[in-house]
């Protein structure tokens, strides 16, 4: 398969926006197609603003970001932007019949040989892939949020994909700089999510049971792996209400009561205690126990 030059980005949110300057950074064609007018402009200079502030090096240097910006191509028509694409990669709202529906018009207006990703968290491709008309090239390709620096992608194949399109995929993910991670079989949550995911869950249950103390938890983590924060800091920063809605989408899809997220995590949000945005979740914020340098220490 030749190489992938050109590169659609349907949906110019806070996914598709950094998709998008990925692969203009790396030197491909990038058309972005978002119904709202100057979408991935808007996108962009919340991005900007919001790593300017935080003072975060992104993954893209400061000095080129306008010219990646502009050479991306926005479209408000959808054949227009598709009909030349090696790749397209949809990162559109998570609602399923939306996106069957999107994945249906990309197949009508985008050529044969275009390969269709979709960069959807908690959808494995093979819910769409017939809408397309060609599952042989259609892929999971899960982005993180590749501008502040995660760069790792996973990719997973559908019921149907051919190992072309994989191997395709694979070598498009090292070409814009990212670590490809690849699923052999289809798996909600992917590489890592679904790892993230379990350490989630089961730091929840000690907690919300009453069998240790979320701090505890947090400083055994820190001393283990020697990483600066555990995972109950990680859930404020991800805002515990997101975390609830998370679990609460596993929980109504398995149906098990131990993927049910604990009463005292609600309760907290019932509070307002979402986490970093609202000032206190498990930590209290502007300046959380776990930065305290006595954190890890003994008389702590
Ligand atoms: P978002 O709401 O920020 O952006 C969605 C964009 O899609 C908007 O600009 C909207 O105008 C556009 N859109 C709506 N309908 C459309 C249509 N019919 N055709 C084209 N564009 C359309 O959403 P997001 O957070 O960027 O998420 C997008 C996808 O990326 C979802 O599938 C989500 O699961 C996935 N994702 C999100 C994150 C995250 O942290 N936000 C991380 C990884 C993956």
């Amino acid at each position: 398969m030749a190489k992938i030059e050109k590169v659609a980005v349907i949906g110019t949110g806070i996914l598709g926006a950094q998709i998008a300057m990925l692969a203009a950074n790396a030197g491909n064609k990038v058309w972005a197609y978002d119904p709202v007018e100057g979408a991935f402009v808007n996108t962009y200079n919340k991005i900007f603003a919001d790593l300017k502030a935080k003072g975060i090096t992104p993954f893209i240097p400061w000095e080129k970001w306008e010219a990646c910006r502009d050479a991306v191509k926005q479209e408000t028509d959808l054949g227009e932007a598709v009909k030349d694409a090696d790749l397209i990669i949809e990162a559109i709202p998570e609602i399923v019949d939306l996106k069957n529906k999107v994945f249906a018009e990309l197949g009508q207006k985008s050529p044969a040989k275009t390969i269709i990703a979709t960069n959807s968290s908690s959808l494995p491709v093979s819910k769409m892939e017939k809408s397309s008309g060609r599952p042989e090239k259609c892929l999971n390709i899960h982005f993180y949020f590749p501008l502040q620096g995660v760069h790792m992608v996973d990719i997973m194949g559908g019921t149907r994909t051919s190992a072309e399109t994989m191997q395709a995929g694979v070598d498009w993910i090292k070409s814009i700089g990212c670590v490809p991670l690849k699923v052999n079989k289809e798996l909600l949550g992917f590489c890592f999510n679904n790892v993230w995911r379990a350490v989630k869950r089961q730091v929840l249950y000690t907690w919300g049971n009453g069998f240790v103390d979320f701090m505890d938890v947090d400083r055994a983590w820190c001393i283990f792996t020697k990483m600066k924060e555990g995972p109950f800091a990680l859930m404020d920063k991800v805002g515990l209400d997101v975390v609830y809605d998370i679990e609460m989408s596993y929980y109504n899809d398995s149906k098990d009561p131990k993927d049910m997220p604990p009463d005292a995590l609600l309760q907290k949000i019932k509070r307002g205690e979402l986490g970093v945005k609202s000032g206190k979740g498990f930590y209290t914020y502007p300046n959380p126990k776990f930065l305290d340098p006595n954190f890890l220490k003994p008389t702590m």
